[in-house]
């Protein structure tokens, strides 16, 4: 692939297509019925590994990392296009797209150097250690504490709702290093290696019951000073980064797995009504339908703005609260829309595709809880972006 065709787009779409189909065969890892997650994690696994191998996974990601360079919005076509052919469940590629341009900004160039690669290769997992059984959307008032030792800091304390920590070889860990009490000021955040002795990381069951993240305990773990990101007192910073990255290239990859899903839906259904004969899908599940669509494509328009506002070199802020919104939003419209045009699928079949609408369909609820929740973002809407006061 030549630099000039991975500056043109609709090129470098075009070549991508061309390999995934030339490979379709070997990309796909089998299994039966819906996926587990440890199946998950295979699969996304192999696609990371298969895609960096033949370089584009590599394409969006700085050459000092191991990247090729050129715009993030390669990223974007390549999460894409894997999405939508169903070749890696799209949840899996955050750990990527939010923690890996945050440590590339606050690592030193010789941890970047060395970590970055394995984790765009697949022989890595990341996680985000943000929230603590007390500390949710009030982030700034976190206690897991570090306290400077002899080299490095001594991290004692506990982390909850850890994505994929069980599987994981390094964690984005936000501590408190400043008195307790001293809010935003007093954070610094740590790369740690998960494997470090005192580390526990015990699996929780979500609705769906899939075990997908973890509480996880730190006593008396030792990291060391060239694993602080940033300076020391700067992890609020951080962490302000982190969530507008969650919110990018992340949220391209699932919003068009969302349309994809919702093209499938509409297809099934209409598929029942033309069998039975009828003249076409009746008024109440066009509606649904209708209604599911239009939330994806108001999330994806908005999204696209995002991608080219990331890749024009623009900050992302406040401002993608409302991706958020419009995410969670539209996830939750489509598998309400998917349970009420599908009467008793959701809730009864056990085909392949009736356990993935269900395992889809459960998970949708966490989107407004996961990466702030809908409450959270209202709020920042109203008081950043309307300027409506702050009650
Ligand atoms: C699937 C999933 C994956 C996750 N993965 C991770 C992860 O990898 N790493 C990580 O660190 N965390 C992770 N989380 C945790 C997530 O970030 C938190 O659940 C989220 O920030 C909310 O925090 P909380 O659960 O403590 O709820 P709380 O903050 O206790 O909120 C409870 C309720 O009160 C509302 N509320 C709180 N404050 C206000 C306010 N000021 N105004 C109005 N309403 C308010 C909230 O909207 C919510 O409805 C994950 C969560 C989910 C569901």
């Amino acid at each position: 692939m030549s630099d000039a065709i991975a500056d043109d787009l609709p090129s470098f779409r075009r070549e991508l297509n061309s390999w995934l189909d030339d490979n379709e065969g070997e990309l796909r890892l089998g299994h039966v019925g819906h996926p587990t997650l440890d199946e998950d994690l295979a699969q996304f696994t192999h696609i990371k590994r298969a895609l960096f191998d033949a370089g584009w996974g590599r394409h969006g990601w700085p050459v000092a990392v191991g990247g090729l360079g050129g715009s993030s919005m390669l990223r974007a076509v390549v999460g894409e296009e894997i999405a939508t052919r169903d070749l890696a469940e799209p949840g899996m590629w955050s750990m990527i797209e939010v923690l890996a341009p945050t440590v590339i900004a606050y690592g030193s160039p010789a941890l970047i150097a060395e970590m970055i690669p394995p984790l765009l290769r697949g022989d890595e997992t990341w996680c985000q250690g943000f929230s603590e059984p007390n500390t949710g959307s009030d982030l700034a008032s976190l206690s897991c504490r570090a306290t400077a030792v002899e080299g490095g800091w001594s991290v004692s304390g506990q982390k909850v709702w850890t994505s994929f920590a069980q599987f994981a070889e390094r964690c984005v860990l936000l501590t408190r290093t400043g008195e307790p009490g001293s809010a935003h000021r007093g954070i610094t955040a740590l790369f740690v290696d998960v494997d470090s002795p005192g580390i526990t990381a015990r699996p929780i069951e979500i609705q769906n019951g899939t075990l997908e993240f973890c509480e996880v305990f730190f006593d008396d773990v030792f990291v060391p000073n060239e694993r602080i990101l940033g300076a020391v007192g700067q992890g609020w910073q951080v962490a302000m980064d982190v969530l507008p990255y969650e919110r990018s290239t992340a949220f391209w990859h699932r919003g068009a797995y969302l349309h994809h899903r919702a093209d499938q839906l509409i297809a099934t259904v209409a598929g029942i009504a033309g069998a039975d004969g009828a003249a076409a899908v009746d008024t109440g599940q066009a509606r649904l339908l209708g209604e599911a669509f239009q939330a994806v494509m108001a999330f994806r328009c908005r999204s696209r703005a995002t991608q080219h506002r990331l890749a024009g070199g623009g900050q992302l802020g406040a401002e993608t609260s409302i991706d958020k919104i419009l995410i969670a939003t539209a996830e939750q419209t489509l598998f309400n829309a998917a349970r009420d045009v599908l009467p008793g699928v959701i809730e009864f079949d056990d085909d392949a595709e009736a356990q993935r609408l269900r395992w889809e369909f459960l998970y949708s609820r966490a989107a407004t809880i996961y990466g702030g929740t809908a409450e959270i973002q209202r709020n920042i809407v109203a008081r950043r972006l309307l300027d409506l006061g702050s009650e």
